[in-house]
């Protein structure tokens, strides 16, 4: 049968990008799944894209990841759907690119908390009910991690936390069944990218070589990466950070 029959499945940003294509290939593999966001009509969309053929489902869930409550009934209202919780792919973030002189600290502040508290606070609050069954957590790092993205100080900053956080939870959880694991895109075909708003005066001779060989990536090719690490697939795999970049940085 489908590799994640039966699976319950949280995805934080469901309503657009990676995250829309990653709630929807979970489901399309069987996964009962909850799409989280901000954007009401973007789950809307998702949840309308899944082919009457799935044996999966999804369900949108309007909240703000970044809100500790709003985490804690996400988390409740996933557990209470699939009567359980198995697999939590926080994918949910923002970038914005601006000079580091230009870097407001409440621009510093809004990015470091969507992208990598967020990212703790869903881990937080999922991992009790993802240790009733040995769960898999899938976290959002990216390139400019381990790469220097210049004008990308507070994301670049942020994503070092969030591989970091993913190295520790693997470890503290491993001998208790739960893997934890982070995608790291290169350059990928979504609103975020469209919508990047470089520096008038950017010097692009100091972009890293952010185009892969093949041109940017397609959403549903880092959501097929996302479904391996949350399958049985992915068993032996765990406080990985798996670089998705079309050969950007080979
Ligand atoms: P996207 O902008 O298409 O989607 C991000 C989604 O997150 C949006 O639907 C947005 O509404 C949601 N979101 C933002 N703040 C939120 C909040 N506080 N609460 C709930 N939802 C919130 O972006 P994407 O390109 O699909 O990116 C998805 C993830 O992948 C991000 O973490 C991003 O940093 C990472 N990433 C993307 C790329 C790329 O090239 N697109 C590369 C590396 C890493």
């Amino acid at each position: 049968g489908p590799r994640l029959a039966g699976r319950s499945a949280l995805v934080t940003g469901g309503a657009s990008g990676i995250g829309a294509a990653t709630a929807l290939r979970l489901a399309a593999e069987g996964a009962t799944v909850l799409a989280v966001d901000l954007d009401a009509e973007g789950l809307k969309r998702t949840a309308a894209a899944l082919p009457a053929e799935a044996t999966g489902a999804i369900a949108p869930h309007v909240a703000d990841v970044s809100d500790e409550g709003a985490v804690g009934d996400a988390v409740a209202a996933a557990v209470e759907q699939g009567g359980g919780l198995d697999v939590v792919a926080n994918i949910a973030g923002i970038l914005r690119a601006a000079h580091s002189t230009e870097h407001s600290l409440e621009l510093w502040d809004q990015v470091i908390r969507v992208n990598l508290t967020s990212t703790f606070l869903v881990c937080r609050t999922a991992l009790p009910p993802l240790l009733d069954g040995g769960g898999v957590i899938v976290n959002s790092a990216s390139t400019s991690a381990e790469f220097g993205h210049p004008w990308m100080a507070a994301y670049a900053a942020s994503k070092g936390g969030v591989a970091a956080l993913t190295h520790s939870l693997a470890v503290e959880y491993a001998k208790r069944g739960v893997r934890v694991n982070a995608i790291a895109p290169g350059s990928v075909r979504t609103s975020m990218t469209k919508g990047l708003d470089f520096p008038a005066d950017a010097d692009f001779d100091l972009l890293p070589r952010i185009m892969s060989p093949t041109g940017p990536g397609d959403p549903a090719s880092v959501a097929a990466v996302v479904a391996m690490l949350a399958s049985d697939d992915g068993a032996h795999i765990t406080g990985e950070v798996i670089r998705i970049d079309g050969g950007t940085h080979s």
